[in-house]
């Protein structure tokens, strides 16, 4: 898997039942590449996985939220590919509660070791004094930033496209740490529209993806986060249960269908002109469904389906 590359597929959706329009909608199935290791997360780790085994590191270290994909594909790709992983988790309310997690329950299957930390600690995690302390307790080790991003993942991202995607007028992603959006700008063409759809409050990302690529064919939206990281409403949850209905895709509520909504929504705007043609990349995500519907219950709100 690693050597390979896994062929995606571009499939065509049908915006009839949200809208009426003359745009070309396809989206990029990279939610299909693994069950476990999806989209942009192997794009992310690939190789930097490489990375590791060429240096002769036993052990990944990373860090994350409870609910995170990234410390899901890390752990994943740790049991895969032979090696010792470390989750450094923010906050330590789930510290021996770890089986009422979805993403940890998961993680620890694979065979992640925990270090729950305070939030206050969680600041730290970029600080070399901070990463010396984690050496002398776990040893040596591989470390891979919160949410993946580095140059090693930026070049696994510029992978995502192919020949034939840089034909579309339009090429729209979420946005995290921004990682992901820097190899599509590096590997768009420079007559294409790039828009990220952040799902955090602010565009603070435009510094790190200024980092990875002097471009400037792109856009940064967070009109479309829905109030914050890991915020949902009602709106959101039937948009994304009507979509699945119709498409037969499911997304994610995190990242994905935050970005569909707003695609659509731009659409409706006029801000993506009529008769455009548009590739969306499904970057997975789909394990967190499960930890959301949790809280979504608690809350009494529609659940995902
Ligand atoms: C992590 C993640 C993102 C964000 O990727 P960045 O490279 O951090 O911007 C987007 N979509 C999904 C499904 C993710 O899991």
């Amino acid at each position: 898997m690693l050597e390979g590359k896994p062929s995606v597929i571009n499939q065509v959706i049908s915006l009839e039942p949200f809208l009426n329009t003359n745009c070309k909608l396809v989206i990029k199935r990279e939610d299909l590449i693994h069950p476990h290791i999806s989209g942009n997360k192997y794009r992310k780790l690939k190789y930097n996985l490489i990375n590791a085994k060429k240096e002769g590191f036993n052990t990944l270290l990373t860090f994350g939220g409870a609910y995170s994909n990234h410390i899901a594909a890390v752990a994943s790709v740790g049991k895969e590919f032979g090696f010792n992983t470390i989750g450094v988790i923010r906050g330590e309310e789930l510290i021996d509660k770890v089986e009422l997690n979805a993403t940890l329950l998961f993680a620890k299957k694979c065979g992640m070791k925990f270090l729950f930390i305070s939030r206050k600690d969680y600041q730290l995690k970029t600080e070399k004094a901070f990463i010396d302390i984690l050496k002398t307790k776990f040893g040596k080790f591989y470390l891979i930033p919160e949410g993946g991003t580095n140059q090693l993942a930026i070049k696994g991202c510029s992978e995502i496209l192919k020949k034939e995607d840089l034909n579309y007028d339009f090429i729209c992603a979420s946005v995290g740490t921004g990682g992901t959006l820097s190899g599509l700008i590096k590997s768009s063409k420079n007559s294409q529209n790039v828009i990220g759809f952040s799902a955090l409050k602010g565009t603070f990302q435009l510094s790190e993806i200024n980092k990875y690529t002097h471009k400037s064919n792109f856009k940064l939206l967070d009109d479309y986060c829905f109030g914050g990281y890991a915020k949902v409403n009602t709106q959101l949850i039937n948009f994304m249960n009507s979509f699945k209905e119709v498409t037969a895709i499911p997304l994610d509520p995190i990242y994905t269908g935050k970005m569909m909504f707003g695609i659509i929504d731009l659409i409706k705007k006029g801000l993506i002109k009529e008769k455009s043609s548009i590739l969306c990349i499904h970057t997975g995500g789909l394990q967190g469904i499960v930890g959301m519907n949790n809280i979504l219950k608690k809350k009494n709100l529609p659940l995902i389906k």
